[in-house]
C-alpha cells in the first residue's frame, strides 16, 4: 500500500514501501521519496533510530547495495542491527540481483523472500518492464490530454508530427518518431510507466500492439508489447 501511493512519483526509482516492526509494533513506516529519494529504507530507519535494533524490517524490493546517488540501503539496515528482513521480490536491476540480499545475509541478518510478491509485482510493473525490455510500460488512459492518470509517471500525447510528453514536474516536445525510438528516448528519461490517450491514433495503429485489461490501472488498460526486447 505505501509503495502504491508513491508510484508515478518516484521514477527513475521504483516504488517502494517499508515497515519496521519491534517487539508486535510499527515503528516506522515509509515510501520511497518523491523523486525517488531518499529510498524507504533509509527513511523508515531514520524514523525508527534506535528501535531499529534487533527489530523486523519489512520491504517491497530487495535492498539495494550499491553506491548510486546514496549509499546503499542494505549498508543502512546492517548498521541499524535489524535482525530480520521480510522482502517481497528480489531485485532484477544488475546492479543489486540478489546482492543485497546476500550482503544482509553475510551480516547474520535472517531474510525471508515472497511474502506479497503478486502484489509487489503489479506495483513495481513500470520498474520491472523497464529493467526487463529496456523500455518503459505503456497504459491507455481514459484521462484527457496532458492528465497524468494515477500509477503513471507521464502522459505522452502524439500529434501528426511531433509528441509532447507531459511529467509531474514539465513538458517535454519532441518528434514524432517509431515507436521504438520513442519507447527508447522515455527510457533515457528513466520513466517506467507511460500513459497514452485511449484514442491515440499513433498507438492504436500499431498492429505490434495489442490491448488487455489490466489490474492496478483503475479506468486505464496496459497496452502490450508482443516482439519485445
Ligand atoms: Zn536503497
Amino acid at each position: 500500500m505505501l509503495a502504491r501511493e508513491v508510484r508515478g512519483h518516484v521514477y527513475p526509482n521504483p516504488p517502494v514501501g517499508c515497515v519496521i516492526v519491534k517487539d508486535g509494533d510499527v515503528v516506522a513506516e515509509a515510501a520511497t521519496h518523491p523523486g525517488g529519494r531518499p529510498h524507504a529504507e533509509r527513511k523508515a530507519l531514520d524514523m525508527a533510530g534506535p528501535l531499529a535494533q534487533g527489530a523486523t524490517l519489512y520491504v517491497t524490493l530487495e535492498p539495494c547495495c550499491h553506491w548510486g546517488m546514496t549509499p546503499p540501503c542494505s549498508d543502512a539496515i546492517i548498521d541499524a542491527g535489524v535482525a530480520r528482513v521480510v522482502c517481497s521480490i528480489q531485485d532484477p536491476d544488475p546492479r543489486v540481483n540478489g546482492g543485497g540480499f546476500a550482503a544482509l545475509k553475510a551480516a547474520g541478518i535472517d531474510v525471508n523472500i515472497g511474502m506479497c510478491r503478486d502484489q509487489a509485482k503489479a506495483v513495481l510493473s513500470g520498474f520491472l518492464h523497464r529493467i526487463q525490455f529496456g523500455a518503459p510500460e505503456v497504459i491507455m488512459s481514459d484521462e484527457g490530454l496532458g492528465m497524468i492518470p494515477n500509477g503513471a509517471d507521464a502522459m505522452l500525447a502524439s500529434g501528426k508530427n511531433e509528441v509532447v510528453l507531459t511529467t509531474r514536474s514539465s513538458t517535454i516536445g519532441g518528434e514524432l518518431r517509431s515507436r521504438d525510438q520513442l519507447l527508447y528516448w522515455m527510457a533515457e528519461l528513466g520513466l517506467t510507466t507511460v500513459a497514452v490517450p485511449k484514442q491515440d491514433a499513433f498507438w492504436n495503429q500499431e498492429e505490434t500492439l495489442r490491448t488487455t485489461s489490466e489490474r492496478d490501472y483503475g479506468s486505464s488498460t496496459k497496452l502490450q508489447l508482443t516482439n519485445e526486447r
